[in-house]
């Protein structure tokens, strides 16, 4: 394939990458920007038009090395009005291919426990501390970490969930600014920024051992109990 054909192949995959979040958040109905006979720039303001502004800032990001190997930014999907956010580590192979979030093994996974408590995936919003896929699937590096942290800081303030579950250690470690361990965190309900945080195993990490499912359930459980109680 020559340079000017991989450009427009980029660009094909660029606006359908683009096509397709636009469907996650508006489902089937096209967003048209009104039409006025005066040339006035509106800021956007309602939540979706403000995550949809968010995303196209972040696809593009260049912020950290990430940029250079990954296929496809992961912003996030889901409601803009979410009342419960989902938050996990960062995109894998399948995650990094699709341009979305948990769609491999540990996405049906999280489907199944979401269900369990009577939520579907289109109820809550879900997304990752890193919006790239590190190589290998290693660990976040620190500089990664707080590089891009921002944007999920954003969409917190943009989508303002009551109730954060956060997915494994990092997503923990991160949002709670600490170094504690899985088992240091589990259990507690913290507050951030107003919502109310819990932390539990990350599916990926229930894929690999069973042990810790029990656990899981207990802390989805305290979740739908809270969120239960907030909505009487
Ligand atoms: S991981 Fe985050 S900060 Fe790094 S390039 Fe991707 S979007 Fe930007």
């Amino acid at each position: 394939m020559n340079d000017h054909n991989r450009t427009a192949g980029n660009l094909i995959a660029d606006i359908f990458n683009y096509l397709e979040y636009q469907k996650d958040l508006y489902g089937d109905d096209v967003f048209v920007a009104e039409k006025s006979s005066e040339k006035v720039i509106h800021e956007p303001q309602t939540k979706p038009q403000r995550l949809n502004a968010l995303y196209l800032e972040v696809k593009n990001c260049q912020q950290c090395g990430l940029c250079n190997s990954r296929r496809n930014v992961v912003f996030g999907a889901g409601n803009p009005d979410a009342d419960i956010m989902l938050i996990g580590e960062a995109p894998g192979a399948e995650e990094d291919l699709q341009g979305k979030p948990f769609v491999g093994a540990a996405g049906q996974l999280l489907t199944k426990i979401l269900a369990a408590i009577q939520l579907k995936r289109e109820e809550v919003f879900i997304a990752n501390i890193l919006k790239c896929r590190p190589p290998g699937n290693r660990d976040p590096l620190p500089e990664e970490r707080k590089t891009c942290k921002k944007h999920l800081y954003k969409q917190i303030e943009i989508i303002q969930p009551k109730f954060i579950l956060a997915l494994g250690r990092v997503a923990g470690q991160v949002l709670l600014e600490t170094e504690k361990s899985m088992q240091q965190l589990r259990g507690d309900v913290y507050d951030f920024q107003g919502a109310k945080l819990i932390v539990t195993y990350h599916p990926a990490a229930l894929l690999r051992n069973q042990q810790w499912k029990r656990a899981t359930w207990e802390d989805v459980q305290k979740l739908q109990k809270l969120y239960l109680n907030e909505k009487k």
